[in-house]
């Protein structure tokens, strides 16, 4: 089952030529994730041809204005649009005061459900059938929330050629035992899971710290990601400056990546003062982790499955 990275927005703090506000839009299933909501949003949707009309969930990491300023333009559009599907937007405290003044004081008419819910603790966020989110508090200079998107186990491999020596029919019984489901066969004979399907298979697990500094917690949280999407505002030569502001350079992000044993690592919230990628990605691989780069607006991963 696939499952795409698109970043929407790769600066931070304030946009440039090349680079928008913080968006990140994991399409899956025919539904989109997005982590944070940078100013434009809309537009960079449409570039993507990421659709107003899908099921949707927003994730805001924190209530510093580059990272949700896209929320009044990116509701307005849809209801222009006449989006009917809900649109349940997360975040920390002040979400809701935020949008109920746009509802209030900007001239538009709503058309669809929106559900705010504001994120106290850190922890379980929400879940899906196939997948969970969660949260946790982030080092930075305002409340900050970093995310992951952990997908449940899938199940186990189904080996067609034990059920057919079991001498179970093709069809229904098949996908109740893939499902877990103990059958019970014509002649009597009770067949569980185990005997015709392997072990669980892992889900992909993708974090995305949003602002902020290196943690030990935040290794944990980041523990065997398939990708971590980090903060790394500044290159290592500003290291007091990223401190101060509570902000990542390269090195630190691959200090996570290396104690977390993720898979994938990927830089955003890039100040404008680098023209290019290239001193932040060489910092980066110097500091001895080789799947790194840095976002570029617009930029796609496809993730795969786990093996196994
Ligand atoms: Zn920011
Ligand atoms: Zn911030």
């Amino acid at each position: 089952m696939s499952l795409q990275v698109i970043f929407l927005g790769t600066a931070g703090s304030i946009p440039t030529t090349k680079r928008s506000l913080p968006a990140i839009a994991i399409k899956r299933k025919g539904e989109l994730i997005f982590f944070d909501c940078g100013e434009g949003v809309q537009r960079q949707m449409v570039k993507a041809g990421l659709g107003f009309n899908r099921k949707m969930k927003v994730f805001v990491t924190h209530m510093h204005g580059d990272h949700m300023l896209g929320l009044p333009g990116l509701i307005q559009t849809m209801s222009l649009l006449d989006r009917t599907k809900k649109l349940e937007i997360y975040g920390p405290a002040g979400l809701e005061d935020f949008i109920e003044a746009i509802e209030k004081t900007v001239q538009f008419t709503l058309t669809f459900p929106l559900e705010i819910s504001e994120i106290e603790n850190e922890g379980f966020v929400c879940e899906e059938k196939e997948y969970e989110v969660y949260a946790m508090w982030m080092n930075h200079s305002a409340p900050a929330l970093a995310y992951s998107l952990v997908e449940k186990p899938r199940p186990g491999r189904f080996y067609p050629e034990k059920a057919k020596a079991l001498g179970i029919p093709k069809g229904e019984l098949w996908s109740k035992l893939q499902h877990g489901t103990t059958v019970k066969l014509s002649k009597g004979r009770i067949v569980k899971p185990e005997e015709v399907v392997g072990l669980l298979r892992k889900g992909r697990k993708i974090v995305y710290t949003g602002d902020g500094k290196f943690s030990e917690s935040l290794v944990a949280f980041a523990e065997d990601a398939d990708l971590l999407i980090h903060d790394c505002t500044f290159d290592d030569e500003l290291e007091e400056r990223a401190k101060e502001d509570g902000h990542s350079t390269p090195s630190q992000a691959v200090k996570t990546a290396k104690k977390a044993k993720v898979k994938r690592l990927i830089l955003t919230h890039i100040s404008a003062r680098y023209k290019t990628s290239e001193l932040l990605l060489e910092q980066a691989r110097k500091s001895g982790f080789s799947n790194v780069d840095v976002a570029e607006d617009f930029m796609q991963l496809d993730l795969p499955l786990p093996q196994g």
